[in-house]
């Protein structure tokens, strides 16, 4: 029979009303479920930052068990109230940190944090996220049962920190895996090398975890249960009287996610396309008919005349220039950088070039060290690298964009005419997307010009 699957965020797993609310939306399905959890809010960068200190300060292991131990507790507390079962399911969870807590007195000792390790210890945030969904709601009666990525067979490329799953080793074990269980709870945000290692599937990776097993089982559908009202066509913050975005395409909601809305890890659409399994978003506070989700992403309709859908945003995005006469024809700059950056872990977001100025788009915590890297190459065709900061780039996305002739011309004059300076337009990188880098302070008018213009 063919499953759901279901991914709820950590901030929805602490009260007992969540729990409650949890095993009534389960309740909704008439078929098996797959749910994918990530950790509890903020406890992924608790964990990150106490690691690093780990390395020099063996202290720091008590304070960090702790915290996490105690969060737990109140959850417990919480839900059960003064029930008995609060002290066996801590039992259970302070069993599940034991081995957490032998890594990071191996960190304090060898004084370093080898990938594998650090990708194991930023892990647990999930593994208890899933291991408490697991136990309050058996003790509530539903028959769940855990499923972590090593028992699933969950395989990756093995890349630490921001690894792939490798379909055609995963899916035969994953479906194996599953198979006649009823509900599955399932750890997100990390899968396993085939050697057995803990591979991070990337920050805010869960959403990408869910989607890749559903496209292992050929699900029924990917439902996300947000705190939010699904897409809209604008921030709120800065339109008046934002839609909600019904239907959106895989890849309209790729490149919305990608530069801006923080509804969709711009990951998840990757496995599901192809096999074209939707996503159905929900607000985990409303939802009463699992038939009438509040957006829905799947294969495009076709085009249609109010191509552009949702204009977003980025502030995380500065600009690298680097400068030249005819830099951009010089065959080989452009890979040189890039494998540069690579090397150093860096991502570059886009690039845009022109005949004398190779804008690199990099995240704003990346931008210094980034053009330092680019000094040190001493590149003779770059007589100039410039950083710009302060700046926002605005993504107009719809389906279609690209075929409506003229349309990234109207859009263009639309934001001028309000006084506002394009500083770089990029049309054409994306079927789907027309990207602007305006200066910050003109964020805000840029976005209201665009929508208030052309989303209707
Ligand atoms: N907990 C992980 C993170 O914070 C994964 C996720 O939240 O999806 O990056
Ligand atoms: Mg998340």
């Amino acid at each position: 029979m063919s499953y759901h699957v279901l991914k709820f965020g950590g901030s929805n797993l602490k009260k007992r009303d969540d729990i409650l609310r949890i095993i009534e939306v389960i309740g909704k399905y008439d078929t098996p479920l797959v749910i994918v959890v990530s950790a509890f809010y903020g406890v992924t960068d608790m964990l990150i930052e106490a690691l690093d200190r780990v390395k020099t300060d063996e202290s720091a292991i008590a304070p960090l068990m702790d915290k996490l131990l105690s969060m737990k507790r109140e959850t417990l507390e919480n839900v059960l109230g003064d029930d008995e079962a609060v002290e066996t399911l801590y039992a259970g969870i302070v069993a599940r940190t034991a081995k957490l807590r032998q890594y990071l007195q191996g960190v304090s000792f060898f004084g370093d944090t080898p990938d594998f390790i650090s990708d194991t210890v930023l892990s647990y945030g999930e593994r208890l996220s899933s291991l408490m969904l697991t136990s309050l709601l058996r003790h509530f009666g539903v028959e769940a049962v855990e499923l972590i990525p090593e028992a699933l067979g969950l395989i990756t490329d093995g890349e630490y920190g921001n690894a792939s799953v490798d379909f055609s080793r995963a899916k035969p074990q994953v479906k194996a895996a599953i198979k006649g269980k009823r509900i599955v709870i399932v750890p997100g945000f990390y899968g396993v090398s085939q050697e057995g290692k803990t591979t991070l599937l990337g920050r805010g990776g869960s959403d990408y975890s869910a989607a890749a097993i559903a496209r292992c089982i050929d699900a029924e559908s990917l439902d996300l249960f947000k705190d939010v009202d699904g897409f809209l066509t604008g921030d709120p913050r800065f339109v008046d009287a934002p839609r909600r975005i019904e239907k959106l395409s895989y890849m309209e909601s790729a490149e919305l996610s990608y530069f801006g809305a923080k509804i969709l890890h711009p990951r998840t659409v990757e496995p599901l396309r192809e096999a074209g399994i939707p996503i159905r978003i929900y607000n985990i506070a409303t939802v009463e008919d699992l038939s009438r989700p509040l957006t829905t992403i799947q294969k495009a309709s076709g085009i249609h005349d109010d191509v552009i859908k949702s204009v977003t945003f980025s502030d995380d995005i500065g600009i690298l220039k680097l400068k030249g006469a005819g830099i951009g024809n010089k065959p080989g700059i452009l890979s040189k950088v890039s494998s540069a950056l690579d090397h150093a872990g860096i991502n570059i977001k886009s690039v845009i070039t022109s005949q004398t100025t190779i804008n690199i788009l990099i995240e704003t915590a990346y931008l210094a060290s980034s053009s330092q890297l680019v000094r040190d190459l001493e590149l003779h065709a770059v007589s100039e690298i410039i950083v710009e900061k302060d700046i926002s780039v605005i993504a107009a996305v719809g389906n279609g964009i690209m075929e409506k002739v003229g349309l990234a011309g109207r859009i263009f004059t639309a934001v001028s005419q309000k006084g506002i300076n394009i500083e770089i337009i990029s049309v054409g990188a994306s079927p789907v997307a027309a990207y602007f880098i305006v200066k910050r302070s003109d964020r805000a008018a840029t976005i209201r010009a665009i929508h208030d213009e052309y989303v209707k």
